[in-house]
């Protein structure tokens, strides 16, 4: 067997010709294997859902209960046969429940990474390297000039701006899964313990990551109908990056605009959207995280996709490593 029979590109996703599943499907289809919870990776409508179980969960909260025709959770670690294809579920470090899948038969396994990062994340299981013949890897920031400082130097600007600007609003865009509960876990690490407010988008997610024992302290609706303006003077607002557009994010008095994303590493798109506090914050492999990933992993051969393949397949040859973009369509991930 050769590793393009055992998992290739089809217009809905990655397909498993032998085991007859797909990895992060575009489409509906029969039988999806489920990186994690990102609505590009996680759609509604397959027939049946292989998946972690708080991937599973997180697609009920966005999609309904109904999300799936039947849902089979994984355990991590555990191997579950399909149609003689062995698919073993891995922790990736990308965001709660998200998950690397390997697939193995006749005796070549193959790691799809999904997205994933590798610097600590206390809101989810941290990524696992796991030895393959092929590394299917992301490639949102594979160029050299991304690099994510540490987090907490990040919010530590955050805190410093709150005590320069204590009569101002600070109004934080951070993706809905995985990034604002980051943000929020960041700040109480950081040693802030007043309420957070949150935009309501945020609350069912946020509730979720709780009930699976994650701290983030005080949260409360951030709804500006009730009270006025100044009750917000000197706040840490949280919202998804869309609300920022809209009128809701004018209710606040004299807002500090910050986002929290891995392309603020890039000063023009911090301008562009208007940006007045950028912060690096990325839930995807830098540069250092993605070669590092590669070399540790003893793959002889890596696949690159979403994102900057390129620059990655180069990187690889130079190592001596076969490489090549896999052309996935589809994908733009909402968790940067
Ligand atoms: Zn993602």
């Amino acid at each position: 067997m050769r590793a393009k029979d055992l998992l290739c590109p089809r217009p809905e996703g990655l397909y498993c010709p032998p085991g007859d599943f797909f990895i992060d499907p575009v489409r509906p289809v029969k039988r999806a294997l489920i990186t994690h919870g990102h609505s590009d990776h996680a759609r509604s409508g397959h027939q049946a859902v292989l998946a972690t179980r708080q991937t599973l969960d997180i697609m009920a909260l966005r999609y309904g209960e109904d999300f799936a025709g039947t849902t089979h959770a994984a355990g991590l670690g555990e191997m579950t046969p399909i149609n003689g294809v062995s698919v073993t579920f891995h922790p990736a470090g990308h965001v709660l429940g998200s998950a690397q899948i390997a697939v193995e038969h006749e005796g070549i396994r193959i790691v799809a990474s999904g997205d994933y990062k590798r610097i600590p994340d206390a809101t989810c299981q941290p990524f696992e390297v796991v030895p393959c013949d092929v590394f299917i890897t992301e490639a949102t920031f594979g160029l050299p000039v991304f690099r994510h400082p540490p987090d907490q130097e990040e919010i530590a600007r955050l805190l410093k701006s709150i005590e320069q600007f204590p009569e101002r609003a600070h109004l934080v865009g951070a993706y809905a899964l995985g990034k604002a509960q980051r943000v929020m876990r960041l700040i109480r690490d950081a040693g802030y313990d007043k309420p957070i407010y949150i935009h309501g988008a945020l609350a069912k997610l946020s509730e979720y990551y709780r009930s699976q024992g994650i701290d983030l302290g005080v949260l409360e609706p951030a709804t500006v109908e009730k009270g006025g303006k100044g009750e917000f003077a000197g706040a840490v607002v949280i919202g998804p990056p869309s609300a920022f557009l809209d009128r809701w994010a004018r209710r606040f008095p004299d807002p500090v605009s910050c986002f929290a994303s891995g392309w603020m590493r890039i000063r023009q798109r911090a301008k562009q959207r208007g940006v007045e506090l950028p912060l690096i914050i990325s839930d995807h492999s830098d540069w250092d995280e993605l070669t590092a990933t590669i070399l540790e992993t003893g793959a002889g051969e890596v696949w690159v996709t979403h994102g900057r393949e390129e620059a990655l397949v180069r990187w690889c040859e130079l190592q001596g490593i076969a490489a090549k973009p896999l052309h996935l369509v589809g994908y733009e991930d909402e968790g940067d």
